[in-house]
C-alpha cells in the first residue's frame, strides 16, 4: 500500500512516516519545510512542494497510485491565527482542498485528517467526547472545523472517506531517540519546560496560577506521539476495511496540570528548573481532557505511553541528545 504523507517533515508527520516505513508502507512525503526538517525524513520518498502548487499535486497523483493520504500540514499557533487568519485560513483550509480535489479528480479514497481540540472552544463537559458542541473560539479552530465538515460535504457528493483525528497536546517523542519535537517558534510547554532545565532558557512562565482547577493552573491532556501515529494507522486500516467515515477525539484521558508538567520534569531531569508565574494566556480554558472511548472502541485503539513521566523521559532523551539542545 502507498500512503502519501502530507506534512511528512514536521513534528507528528516525521514520527507517522517512520512508523509506516517500518511497517512495509510505500511512503510518499510532500512538504513544503516551511515548518518541516528534510532530516526528520527518515524513510520513503521526498517531494519538496507546496499544496498551493496545483502542478506539483497533479504531478505526483499521475505519477503514483496513492492508497491513502495523511495530512499534517497546517499552521498550528492559536495566537498567531488571529493575528493573521489570513494565513490560517489559506494554508489550512484552501489548500487542504487543493489536496482533496486532487484525490477526487485521481480516485484516491481514504483521507486522514489531522484535526484538533480547538475545534471545540471552551469546554462545555470534561472530558471532551466527539459529540462536544463544536464552537472554535480562534481561527486555528474554525479552520480545523471548517475542513471537517467540508469533508462530509465530499463524502456525500464524491464518495471520499476521511477519519478525522481530533488531537489533544501532542507530546513526547521517538521511544527510539530518533525523532522529536522541533517548532521554531517553540511555544509548546513540554518542550520550553525541558530548556529551561538545560539552561538554554533562562526560565519557564506559568500562564496563570488562578485557575479553577486543584493547583489552580491549567489542565491538559498529554498524548504521546506515538500513539497518535499508531492511531492514524489504525484509522487508515479501519477505511481500507470498508469502515465509515468518522472523527475521534485522541487523548490519553489523563490530565494534567502545568505545575504537575514541571514537577515531573524535574524528577525525571534532576535538574532544576527556574519558573516564572505570569499571567493568564488569551484563549486558554482551565481543563481540557478528552473522552477517547470511541477510539478504542472502533479502531481498538490502546494508547500505550500514557503516564507523564515517560512522555517527558522520551522528549528529554531528544532534547538532550539529537534535538536543538544537542545542536
Ligand atoms: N503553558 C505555560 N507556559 C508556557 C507554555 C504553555 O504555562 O510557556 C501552559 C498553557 O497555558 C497551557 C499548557 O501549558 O495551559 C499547554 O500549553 P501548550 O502551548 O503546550 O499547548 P496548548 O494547550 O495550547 O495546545
Amino acid at each position: 500500500m502507498h500512503v502519501l504523507v502530507v506534512g511528512g517533515a514536521g513534528y507528528i508527520g516525521s514520527h507517522m512516516v517512520k512508523r509506516l516505513c517500518q511497517r512495509g508502507f510505500e511512503v510518499t512525503v510532500l512538504d513544503n519545510l516551511s515548518a518541516g526538517y528534510r532530516d526528520a525524513v527518515t524513510g520513503g520518498r521526498f517531494v519538496l512542494g507546496d499544496l498551493g502548487e496545483l502542478e506539483v499535486l497533479e504531478d505526483l497523483f499521475t505519477t503514483c497510485r496513492f492508497d491513502g493520504v495523511m495530512h499534517f500540514a497546517s499552521h498550528i499557533q492559536v495566537g498567531e491565527s488571529v493575528r493573521e487568519p489570513a494565513k490560517y485560513y489559506r494554508n489550512n483550509v484552501f489548500k487542504t482542498q487543493h489536496l482533496l480535489d486532487a484525490m477526487v479528480a485521481h480516485r484516491v479514497r481514504c483521507f486522514i485528517f489531522s484535526s484538533t481540540a480547538a475545534i471545540f472552544g471552551e469546554p462545555v463537559h470534561v472530558p471532551m467526547d466527539e459529540a462536544h458542541p463544536k464552537n472554535p473560539i480562534n481561527p486555528y479552530g474554525r479552520g480545523k472545523w471548517m475542513v471537517e465538515q467540508m469533508l462530509q460535504d465530499y463524502e456525500v457528493a464524491y464518495d471520499l472517506k476521511a477519519v478525522c483525528l481530533r488531537y489533544f497536546n501532542a507530546a513526547g517523542a521517538d521511544p527510539e531517540g530518533e525523532l522529536g519535537e522541533r517548532h521554531q517558534p517553540e511555544t509548546h510547554l513540554i518542550p520550553l519546560v525541558l530548556r529551561a532545565a538545560t539552561g538554554r532558557l533562562p526560565q519557564v512562565t506559568v500562564f496563570g496560577t488562578d485557575y479553577d482547577t486543584p493547583d489552580g493552573t491549567c489542565i491538559r491532556d498529554y498524548i504521546h506521539v506515538s500513539d497518535l501515529c499508531e492511531a492514524h494507522l489504525l484509522a487508515l486500516q479501519h477505511l481500507w476495511d470498508g469502515g465509515d467515515s468518522a472523527a475521534y477525539n485522541l487523548g490519553n484521558g489523563n490530565g494534567f496540570s502545568v505545575r504537575e508538567v514541571i514537577e515531573t520534569a524535574h524528577t525525571i531531569t534532576g535538574r532544576d528548573i527556574p519558573v516564572r508565574y505570569g499571567e493568564r494566556r488569551a484563549g486558554d480554558p482551565a481543563r481540557l481532557v478528552a473522552d477517547s472511548r470511541r477510539a478504542r472502541a472502533e479502531l481498538g485503539w490502546e494508547p500505550r505511553y500514557t503516564d507523564l513521566a515517560t512522555i517527558i523521559a522520551h522528549a528529554w532523551r531528544w532534547e538532550t541528545g539529537h534535538g536543538e539542545g544537542g545542536r
